[in-house]
């Protein structure tokens, strides 16, 4: 390589759950503080011209669809409300992105043309290739997946190098911290583990479907300023989640 070639741009999937939006106790469901905040540590990331960013938004600040289904609705629907949330939170995000002057596009995968761009999966990827953030919006278009498993597929379908989730923990612990003092932090585990161990941090499927595409997966504390630009631009943080050796 010569020392004029540019450095490769790492491609990857960025996984905000919905909850990460809300400020703790509050009756708002978007926080505008927190999603500038997000919006700021994007922004430093994608500057650097380093980093091409798809970004998958959950909804669980609004609406969890097993959660309505367990007391009585149809599942099918109550996802469907769920894929809805889900647009909610990615409209807020492009708002304070676009304010801050970072080029960005919502892609929805149920179609909705007055707010956003339908998923198409060629040109996400040229937004991505030119520069341009492109936020995932209503999940895969399904019921009875996460927006979890819509980051995994999402970055199979970029081609994407890492699925970044951004997350409440920072990592993934052999047992629940909150009610063993003793849990021990992995640096490194792999898919199988994961899967195996029922580690909640993700749902199967999404693990699954990374391991079968050979995509790793970095799992970090949201909450902590400045996680989100390190996350992006690859310095290492949190537990990474991979193939066995
Ligand atoms: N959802 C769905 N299909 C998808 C993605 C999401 O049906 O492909 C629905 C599901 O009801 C889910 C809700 O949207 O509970 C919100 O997504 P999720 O729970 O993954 O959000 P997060 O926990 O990340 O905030």
């Amino acid at each position: 390589m010569s020392s004029d070639t540019p450095p490769a741009r790492r491609r990857v999937i960025l996984k905000l759950s919905g909850e990460a939006l809300r400020e703790s106790g509050s009756r708002d469901n978007i926080s505008p503080e927190i999603v500038e905040r997000i919006a700021n540590e994007v922004k430093a990331a994608v500057e650097t011209g380093r980093v091409e960013l798809g970004v998958v938004v959950g909804g669980g600040n609004f609406w969890r669809g097993a959660s309505a289904s367990a007391r009585g609705m149809d599942r099918a629907t109550a996802d469907y409300v769920g894929m809805l949330a889900t647009v909610m939170n990615a409209l807020a995000l492009q708002g304070a992105l676009e304010h801050k002057g970072v080029p960005c596009v919502v892609q929805s995968a149920i179609e909705m043309k007055n707010v956003a761009e339908t998923f198409i999966r060629r040109k996400a990827a040229r937004h991505l290739s030119e520069g341009r953030v492109v936020i995932f919006a209503a999940g895969t278009g399904s019921p009875f997946f996460s927006t979890d498993t819509t980051a995994a597929l999402r970055a199979s379908e970029m081609g994407a190098d890492q699925v970044l989730k951004a997350t409440m923990v920072d990592g993934v612990y052999d047992s629940d911290p909150k009610k063993n003092p003793q849990a021990k932090r992995f640096e490194r585990v792999s898919f199988q583990e994961c899967i195996a161990k029922r580690f909640q941090v993700m749902d199967s499927t999404a693990f699954s479907l990374c391991m079968d595409n050979h995509i790793p997966i970095v799992i970090f504390d949201l909450t902590k300023p400045g996680n989100v630009t390190s996350a992006l631009l690859g310095e290492p943080i949190g537990t990474v989640v991979d193939a066995e050796e």
